[in-house]
């Protein structure tokens, strides 16, 4: 990982300055640079200051060799510092040592995002690439005295949650079996306790969604739960996530284009874990018990068949009509197992359904709740942590969508409102514990490289799970 520390500007190969529209500097740039006698810098054709753009310039006799200016728009926030790091990270692959004063925005926590936008922005999947790694600079400088170490550590904790969580989504579903997965489960921070429940467990335990979604598969299904339970800790929440490890849809197969991204269907329980790993190097005070399902859905000759019904672990019968309306059905265990903790709060996050991609598109994940405050609470954290949620409501009436003629539901609720309605059914197997679900099958995997998001896994979410165990933190 790149180091980030601060320090002078001294002997860096490029400064980089932020730049708010209509090229006003954006703030005192303090040591570093004074941009009042430099007015050449800010005398750049084409450069604008709008968010994002950057332009290099050679400044001879200045502080450095290059500098390299950055725009933030002209409505600074944090994640608008993020994704300008994201940016500079990208842009200046090319040298070794890079100065900036971006951290010196007036916002709290400002080195915090430069880090987490540098440390993500610089990410690249390459497990599988036979050349050598792309470069990236080695060394990022915070221009300046501040001990900022307390803000960089942090932010470093929450960058390797993500790009945990990237890389787990970013493998290919060979090499991430549910037995794998359990295992890089029981080898995250060393202050977590892991349970893995093996097949045979799964069965005796009464784990039946799980089980039924893994019939068609030669691999074996686990049932992880990672336990963190920090000394002085008052509260509880349960995250739970869907780690669907490749999704064929079963039986009820789906298209070979619509199963091209399919490894992507374990983000849920792969934002889980990266949220236990850096809520675990925060050292956090609150108790946080993280539960992913795995499995794979295929379509071997035990498959579960259309028409099956399935019992969950809390009792419930559904009966399963598309068997690539799976996610529901490993979530209605995990779900159950995870308010039999007795947590003060539950939060699901799944890659459940194409029908809330197609509501909010790809960059924005699906909330829903019955209980407002805790709405409120993840709505809350999802803002501070820079990622954009948005409420959809579990409509009462639309219950009536998953009745059963056989079973005391069914998986399928027809073709409207199929984020709603996948929620209503998970509503079922959370009795009275507050509980958020989050549905991002749009934002779980990026289209595109745009500032700190390269494309691929994104690690949507890791960041809203541990800004909720923030808030309950004591
Ligand atoms: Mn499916
Ligand atoms: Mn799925």
């Amino acid at each position: 990982m790149i180091t980030i520390k601060s320090g002078s500007v001294d002997g860096a190969d490029v400064l980089v300055i932020p730049v708010l529209s209509n090229r006003v500097p954006a703030w005192d740039n303090g040591p570093a640079i004074d941009l009042d006698d430099h007015e050449v810098l800010l005398d750049v054709k084409d450069f604008s200051g709008k968010a994002n753009q950057t332009t290099f310039i050679q400044t001879p006799g200045g502080p450095t060799p290059e500098v390299l200016l950055v725009g933030l728009g002209d409505d600074v926030d944090l994640e608008v510092v993020r994704r300008a790091a994201g940016t500079v990270a990208r842009a200046c692959s090319r040298y070794e040592t890079v100065a900036t004063t971006l951290h010196l925005v007036d916002l709290d926590d400002a080195a915090g995002a430069v880090a987490l936008g540098t440390w993500l922005g610089a990410y690249s999947y390459d497990e599988y690439k036979s050349e050598s790694k792309p470069k990236v600079f080695t060394s990022l400088v915070l221009v300046g005295d501040d001990d900022l170490s307390d803000e960089v550590d942090a932010a470093r904790a929450m960058a390797e949650g993500v790009v945990l969580a990237r890389d787990l989504v970013n493998r290919p579903a060979r090499d991430k079996s549910p037995v794998v997965l359990a295992g890089i489960a029981k080898e995250l921070h060393e202050s977590l306790e892991v349970t893995v429940y093996d097949e045979e467990q799964i069965a005796a335990a009464g784990f039946g969604g799980l089980e039924a979604v893994n019939l068609g598969a030669d691999n074996p299904a686990r049932m992880v739960v990672m336990r963190y339970l920090p000394e002085g800790a008052t509260k509880t929440v349960a995250f739970v996530g869907k780690g669907i490890v490749f999704d064929s849809g079963g039986l009820s197969i789906k298209p070979a284009a619509g199963m091209e991204t399919m490894k992507t269907d374990m983000a849920g329980a792969a934002a889980v874990m990266g949220a236990m790993q850096a809520i675990a190097a925060l050292g956090l005070t609150v108790n946080v018990i993280g539960i992913t399902p795995f499995t794979e859905n295929l379509t071997g000759g035990s498959a579960q068949r259309p028409g099956d019904v399935m019992r969950a672990y809390n009792g419930k019968t559904i009966e399963v009509l598309n068997t690539d309306a799976e996610g529901r059905l490993v979530l209605a265990d995990g779900l159950a197992l995870a308010v039999e903790q007795d947590p003060d709060l539950v939060v699901d996050i799944a890659t459940l359904t194409g029908a809330c991609k197609v509501a909010l598109g790809p960059l924005i994940g699906g909330l829903m709740a019955i209980d407002d405050d805790a709405a409120h609470i993840v709505e809350t954290a999802a803002e501070a942590a820079g990622e954009k949620m948005w409420r959809l409501p579990l409509e009462e009436e639309y219950r009536s969508f998953m009745e059963s003629d056989i079973a005391d539901m069914k998986n399928t609720t027809g073709r409207w409102g199929g984020a709603i309605t996948a929620g209503l059914i998970l509503s079922e197997f959370v009795g009275d514990t507050p509980w958020v679900h989050l549905d991002v099958a749009g934002p779980a995997r990026a289209d595109t490289t745009e500032h700190y998001v390269s494309k691929g896994g994104s690690g949507f979410g890791v960041r809203t799970l541990v800004s909720i165990a923030r808030s309950l933190a004591s």
